[in-house]
Formats: C-alpha cells, structure tokens, sequence
C-alpha cells in the first residue's frame, strides 16, 4: 500500500504517481507552462509518451484541466517544450 497521491495523465486518462508524469500549471498572469516542482494551483498531467502529449492537447482537453482558455498558439509553444521533455 502507499498513499503517494496519484494524478491521471490527460491523454490516456492513466493513474500514477505524480512524478512520473509531465506536469503543466497554470501560473499567475495566465501563462500556462511546464512546472518542474512545486507551484500552486491547477495543474495537468501528461504521461512521458508523446502519444498523450499529443491527445492531451487536442480540443479543449488542457483548458479544462486547468479551468482556463489555452489558445492554439500556447498549445503549440507548450507542445513543443513538452516533447523536448522526452529526450
Ligand atoms: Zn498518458
């Protein structure tokens, strides 16, 4: 048994522990960005898979997670980040 908190990845809805996952937060001033460690607020998870990053940032996915708009061009930006994450 553990009482590690578990988060659900975005993508392909799996459950685990929050550190195997990619994290991304919502900061103050609307930037929706990786976030390495700690930081407040809402956050979505996304699998170390491209696959999920890429369904994670179809449709309205993230906005949800993060109850907040994320534009294309941030999904884009943010994509991008995420993937270099993977190497
Ligand atoms: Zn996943």
């Amino acid at each position: 048994m553990t009482d590690m908190p578990t988060r659900t990845c975005i993508g392909c809805r799996r459950k685990d522990d929050q550190g195997s996952f990619l994290r991304v937060s919502r900061e103050s001033g609307g930037r929706v960005a990786i976030c390495e460690r700690g930081g407040l607020g809402r956050s979505a998870y996304f699998c170390r898979e491209s696959a999920c990053i890429e369904a994670g940032l179809v449709k309205e996915k993230l906005a949800r997670a993060l109850k907040t708009t994320v534009t294309e061009a941030q999904k884009a930006e943010l994509k991008e980040e995420l993937v270099c994450k993977l190497r």
